[in-house]
Parts: C-alpha cells; sequence; structure tokens
C-alpha cells in the first residue's frame, strides 16, 4: 500500500519568536535552521524579512541546507499599493529564500474592522501578491489567516479569498487558526468541506495552542484532507503556544491509522534526533527542558515505585506506549523510598554500572539511599549524585581534591558613590594532591561566590572547568523532625550541551549548595574520564 505524504513546516524562528521572552540572534536561527534540516522537516520558516534587522540579516545569507526548503514570510500588499511598489513584498524578493509564505485576511470581520477596506479590494490584493511572487520564481504558500472564525462567519466569502489564491498560483493553502480557539471537530468538518470544495487545492493547517489542542487540531485536518502541517518546536509562539512538532511527528510517525497511512519526510534514524533537537533549542534559549513533554521529556519514561518499574523491567510495554529509543529519549527508574533492590540494580545499569543483583554491596547502597532520602536528599532529579553515590560506595570514584575550609561574608555598605550595595565574598582552602590552593572570589551572592572561588583555580583541574556553568539553582526548605533542613538542587551544564544535577542537604543552606557544587564539579571531572 503505498502511503500519503505530508509535509512538514516548522515556524520556530518566525511564529515560534514571537514567544514572550525569546530573542533569537542571528547564529541562533542558523544553528536552529541546521537542526531542523537535520531532523528532516520540509520547510523551514526562518522569519519576516524586513520587519526587524535580525531577520532581514538572516535572509540575507542562504543557510546551506540538505532537505528543508527555507521560507521567508511576509504579508499580502498593502491597500492602496501595487504589488511592484509594495516595500513589504521586495524585502521578500531580496530575501535569500526556495519559497515565500504570505498571509492574507479571510475574514470579513479583519477585512472590515482591522484593513478598512472594500472586501473584494482584499481579494485583489491577495491574488496580485501572489502572482508578484510568483513571478519571481518562488514556491508560494498563503496562510490564511483567521480561517475557521472567517469560514464560520461568512463561508462564501473566506471560500472567495481560498479560491483566489488557488487561481493565483498558490501551490499551498494554509488554513489558519491564528486564535487557537477551534476544537478537532470543527476543524475536521471545515477542511474536509474546503476539500470538497478545491480538490485540486494543497491544504495545510497552522493551529494555535489556546484550548491545549493544537496537536489534536493538527490531526483532526489530516484527518479532514490538510496535507501540510504546521508547527514549532516544543510547542513555541505566542500566547499558549503553536502545535508542538515534538510530539506531531513521533504520532505521526509510530501512532495509528496515521502510521500505515501517511509517511513524512523524516527517516526513523532521524526520528531518534527529536529529543536531541528539543534539547538543543531549550539548550539556546537556557531554559530547563519542560519534565513531562510527551516522547521528549525527560520523564516522559520515568518510572516510579517498586511495582511498575519491576514489570517495566520484564516487559517495557507494561507501563510504555512506545520505545523511549524510538525518538531517541531514555527510560528512567526513579530510585525513591518505595523503590526496591531491582529498581536499584536498574538504576545502576541506566547509570552504566554492572552490578550482580546478590552483590553484597547491592543491600548496603539500597540502605545508603533511603537513609540519605530520609534525611531529606531526592535522586529522583539529581542522577549525578545518585550516581557519584554509587560509584563512591563501589571505590570507583577518584578523590579529585579535598575542601580544607571554606568561608562566606555577605556584607551590605555604601559604596564610592554613597548607594547601598551588598556584597558577597567567598574563600575556599582546596588541596590538590599535595598541592594547597587560597581561593578569593566575590560575588552576587554567596553561592555565587562559593562557585566562583571554588573553581577560581583547581590546579591541573582548572582546564576541564571552562565551560562548566550553572543553568539552574532550587531551594526547597524541608521540615520534618525537630529541625528544618535545605535541600539545594543545582543543574549544570557544559559547552558540550550536557546537562546533570546534583544535590547537596543541611541546615544550612550556604553548605547545602556548596555540597552540590562540588559533587557538580566532581561529576564532570568523573564523566570526561579526567584522571586524579
Ligand atoms: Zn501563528
Amino acid at each position: 500500500m503505498t502511503r500519503e505524504r505530508l509535509y512538514l513546516f516548522d515556524t520556530t524562528l518566525r511564529d515560534g519568536a514571537q514567544t514572550q521572552g525569546v530573542d533569537f540572534s542571528v547564529e541562533d536561527k542558523r544553528q536552529i535552521a541546521l537542526a531542523l534540516d537535520a531532523l528532516g522537516v520540509d520547510y523551514i520558516e526562518g522569519g519576516w524579512p524586513g520587519a526587524n534587522p535580525t531577520d532581514t540579516a538572516f535572509f540575507s545569507e542562504k543557510v546551506p541546507l540538505k532537505h528543508a526548503r527555507m521560507t521567508a514570510f511576509g504579508m499580502t500588499k498593502r491597500a492602496g499599493r501595487s504589488a511592484a511598489n509594495d516595500p513589504g513584498l521586495a524585502s521578500l524578493f531580496d530575501a535569500k529564500a526556495d519559497a515565500v509564505c504570505l498571509v492574507g485576511k479571510t475574514w470579513d470581520f479583519q477585512v472590515d474592522v482591522a484593513l478598512e477596506i472594500p472586501r473584494g479590494e482584499n481579494i485583489d490584493g491577495i491574488a496580485e501578491s501572489i502572482a508578484a511572487v510568483k513571478a519571481k520564481g518562488r514556491e508560494m504558500l498563503f496562510d490564511a489567516e483567521h480561517f475557521f472564525d472567517g469560514y464560520k462567519a461568512n463561508p462564501v466569502y473566506a471560500l472567495d479569498c481560498l479560491r483566489t489564491a488557488h487561481e493565483a498560483g498558490a501551490r499551498w493553502l494554509v488554513l489558519c487558526d491564528t486564535n487557537g480557539g477551534t476544537l478537532p471537530e470543527d476543524v475536521y468538518r471545515i477542511v474536509h468541506a474546503i476539500r470538497t470544495a478545491l480538490p485540486e487545492a494543497h491544504l495545510g493547517i497552522h493551529a494555535h495552542n489556546d484550548t491545549e489542542q493544537a496537536v489534536a487540531v493538527s490531526l483532526a485536518a489530516v484527518r479532514g484532507g490538510a496535507r501540510q502541517i504546521q508547527g514549532t518546536l516544543n510547542g513555541l509562539g505566542e500566547r499558549c503556544g503553536n502545535a508542538n512538532l515534538c510530539a506531531l511527528i513521533p504520532t505521526l510517525m509510530l501512532k495509528e491509522p496515521y502510521a500505515s497511512e501517511f509517511e513524512t519526510g523524516i527517516s526513523r534514524a532521524q526520528l531518534q534526533t527529536i529529543t536531541k533537537t528539543s534539547r538543543l533549542l531549550d539548550e539556546i534559549l537556557n531554559r530547563a527542558p519542560h519534565r513531562h513533554a510527551a516522547y521528549v521529556g525527560p520523564s516522559a519514561f520515568a518510572h516510579k515505585g517498586g511495582l511498575h518499574s519491576s514489570a517495566v523491567q520484564k516487559d517495557p510495554r507494561t507501563y510504555e506506549h512506545v520505545t523511549p529509543d524510538s525518538v531517541g529519549n531514555q527510560r528512567r527508574i526513579l530510585v525513591s523510598d518505595q523503590a526496591g533492590k531491582s529498581s536499584l540494580l536498574s538504576r545502576l545499569s541506566d547509570a552504566g554500572i554492572d552490578l550482580d543483583a546478590r552483590d553484597a554491596r547491592l543491600a548496603r547502597l539500597l540502605e545508603e539511599v533511603k537513609q540519605r532520602e530520609f534525611l531529606g536528599y531526592a535522586y529522583d532529579g539529581a542522577e549525578a549524585s545518585f550516581e557519584l553515590l554509587a560509584r563512591r560506595a563501589l571505590g570507583q570514584v577518584p578523590n579529585y581534591f579535598d575542601v580544607e575550609s571554606f568561608r562566606v561574608m555577605v556584607e551590605r555598605r555604601h559604596n564610592a558613590v554613597g548607594e547601598w550595595v551588598t556584597v558577597s565574598e567567598a574563600v575556599v582552602k582546596i588541596k590538590v594532591g599535595h598541592e594547597s590552593f587560597h581561593n578569593v572570589a566575590i560575588g552576587n551572592g554567596p553561592v555565587n561566590a562559593l562557585d566562583e572561588a571554588l573553581r577560581k583555580d583547581l590546579g591541573k583541574y582548572s582546564a576541564f572547568l571552562q565551560d562548566l556553568r550553572l543553568v539552574d539553582y532550587k531551594v526547597r526548605i524541608l521540615t520534618g523532625g525537630n529541625e528544618a533542613v535545605t535541600r539545594v538542587m543545582v543543574e549544570s551544564a557544559d559547552g558540550k550541551g550536557s546537562r546533570w544535577s546534583t544535590v547537596g542537604v543541611s541546615p544550612n543552606i550556604v553548605d547545602a549548595s556548596f555540597e552540590a557544587l562540588a559533587d557538580s564539579i566532581t561529576y564532570k571531572l568523573f564523566r570526561d574520564g579526567v584522571r586524579a
């Protein structure tokens, strides 16, 4: 049976760039475009040339893509100007792009209220703009803005706009749920109606996630006849985001009936890079990955509790709907109070530690984990500390350095111009072999100062710690027993894109932080194979 081809259109760099707090540089855009190309999407919408300096600069040079078509976004021409004299269209013609996606209005209400032009003039504008782009030899896509709302309000006008775009030469008519409020049943019904009315047209879907159903809406559109899906990595996008390609792509490729009826431009081997691609975007945005994201989240294949984890080890299908490696993710068996020996063994093997179930050290380690969890340590989110704990118990972790003492001072004082400032200074005395180091550093807070001092000079190890950085720091006050203790979780990253988490516990917040920081450095040295 031949499967029908679905085309994937990524708009992370255009619609995704509308996300609050997201500000891509030209270099970020190039890096993400190359990753999307390697993943195997068909179109990459790189931005809106002419709308801002970054996007204009991005489109001034061709990105060396192997498969994907670089697409420039723009608007149909302004009223009262000819297509030849429209500055927006002119920027598109200069852009180094294979395809152009023009957005135009198809909802009569928007034409009346936002454009304030006669409805016929909007239709003429669509036709002229598309013809102008076609004349430049570019593949032409038409984004029908507010299409579903428009079709509900005035189906005749909305369809007229689409028919005009089709006849003017648009290869794709992309139906946009711009406000994100249309539900899957309506989308299916309307896409199906358009397919019947315009059987020759290629239809696409552009869904927003304002009811948390952008993925379901996109699938409904495919069932209705859409063959192009637009979305973003990790569902990036303004308000509640766009349809999440990291959920859509695995669903289309691994789930029935889509897997049997359709094919995408992505191979099974490329699908195994989707978790890495999702994490790369987080890395560029300097965000922690969304733990519970479908398929690609760090917890997507995490199992806690003795019953689940022992069943998963007998046969993963007991608690997993697809295998983690099909999407390049990892199974994680979380060690916790309820976990027995079997989950500890499996967790150890995930960390690359092979231990026999009858090994006496296993029972001792389990006792130690339970004892530490009782004290307030949590290893569910601190795999690096867990691995160090296990490997130390097995005598595998070299003693890289000894901390002889540390001291932190926090001072609030007037500076030279009489303003109040708070300064932290840390002093750390460390021994590396027979060499002693006396490091002093200033920081914006006590933990920052300690971190700086600890890493300021570690002798022969310093070179290995250049690219280490703190990306997240969390404090939790645990109350229980007769005194409160503080648990600190530190997330670190390095230049290779690795991330790891460590934990420290103490009644004193600075002490707990120091323990987590020291574990992070030890883990980095150990994982990079540095010799003591
Ligand atoms: Zn959008």
